[in-house]
């Protein structure tokens, strides 16, 4: 259920408010959005009537209940408000989120050596991306296959973060290695094969950590957003869903299926900001172009690329990953498009600035 406040509840009503919901023995959540302050009410709600919440103030606009078994990730929740994911990197304060420009993270699947890894970053920054990502804990099907540098391979990502002022993506596996990850991560990823880790998920949501959190290969959107109401449930709102292609049947010609038709569909569902990742989702390299600037077209809020120096030689995801070169060619394309769906009415730095304040507002109430 929410609470739609009257535009101008002065602050106190709001806190009388919060008390008496309190009271009821439901969990208030304030959230300031650009048009309503709404509050969430988090708890077994069913045996509330919304007319009865209603009388607690006249300053109370409407109370709704919202239907779906995702309450904090719905986009009921924030009364159609989406939520940007904050990020502050070395270099920047990146901002995922519908108002904001597309973010790219990219770099290769695996973080195999110190000259690779630091090439890669120096490359993918001079394309424009905002973040590198990079394996240290790889979810591999095979157990003989490479499973990744673990703990030096943190190390290198570090040095990589602080040679290039990227900020750092990489996926944790095991609630054990939580720790360490965060410590160089600038956002922590939930692999597709774990997205139903809940024991995982509890741990990500009990730290503020931005999560970039993927779709599992054959979960339904419900249950990715019941997964995400996990992290969300857990404490922690910062959250960035991830697509990342579904199993196909058609294991000839790609890896997957990439599922864009998720976009407009999270959008009607979710507040959350949206990335797509068509290296995962196709699983071939010349046809990731053509995916990337769908998802582009399609409204994402985000794109995963993966890129390797030297692909052929590359320890996981060789096929699907691009050369340098053929990254910034992919960069060139999307700069220039963004300009034509340019409905996403980049934002200039004051108005950022603006929202950082107003979204740390809302996080922190
Ligand atoms: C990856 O990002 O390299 C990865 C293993 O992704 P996914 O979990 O989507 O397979
Ligand atoms: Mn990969």
């Amino acid at each position: 259920m929410i609470i739609v406040l009257k535009p101008g509840t002065p602050q106190a009503e709001i806190t009388r408010i919060s008390q008496e919901v309190d009271k009821l023995g439901l969990i208030p959540e304030k959230s300031v959005g650009k048009h309503k302050v709404v509050i969430g009410l988090v708890g077994d709600t069913a045996e509330f009537d919304p007319l009865n919440i209603q009388e607690i103030s006249p300053f109370i606009d409407r109370v709704i209940r919202v239907e779906q078994p995702f309450k904090r990730t719905s986009l009921q929740f924030r009364y159609g408000e989406p939520s940007a994911v904050i990020v502050p990197t070395p270099n920047e304060v990146v901002i995922f989120g519908q108002n904001y420009p597309v973010v790219i993270i990219s770099g290769p699947c695996s973080v195999e050596n110190e000259q690779m890894i630091i090439e890669t970053a120096h490359r993918v920054k001079a394309a424009g991306a905002q973040f590198l990502r990079g394996g240290a804990y790889k979810p591999r099907t095979s157990p003989y296959a490479f499973q990744g540098h673990g703990e030096s391979a943190l190390s290198l990502l570090a040095a990589a973060r602080k040679a290039t002022g990227l900020g750092i993506v990489t996926e944790v596996m095991d609630t054990a290695d939580l720790e360490k990850v965060a410590e160089v991560a600038d956002i922590i990823q939930i692999g597709a094969r774990n997205m139903q880790n809940f024991s995982l998920l509890k741990k990500v949501g009990a730290s503020c950590k931005p999560v970039l959190l993927k779709r599992g290969m054959s979960a339904t959107i419900e249950e990715w957003l019941m997964a995400a109401e996990y992290i969300l449930a857990a404490g922690n709102p910062n959250v960035i869903l991830c697509e990342r292609g579904i199993r196909t049947f058609d294991r000839q010609y790609t890896r997957n299926t990439l599922d864009l038709s998720v976009i407009p569909v999270l959008r009607s569902l979710t507040h959350l900001p949206i990335a797509i990742d068509p290296s995962h989702g196709t699983g071939v390299a010349k046809y990731v172009p053509a995916m990337a600037i769908a998802a582009l077209a399609t409204g994402c809020d985000s794109l995963m690329i993966e890129v390797h120096p030297n692909p052929a030689k590359a320890l996981s995801d060789g096929p699907q990953s691009l050369t340098p070169d053929q990254f910034d060619e992919l960069m060139h394309q999307i700069a220039v498009l963004s300009k034509a769906f340019d409905y996403r009415h980049p934002t200039d730095l004051r108005t950022v600035q603006d929202a950082v304040r107003q979204e740390q507002l809302s996080l922190t109430v």
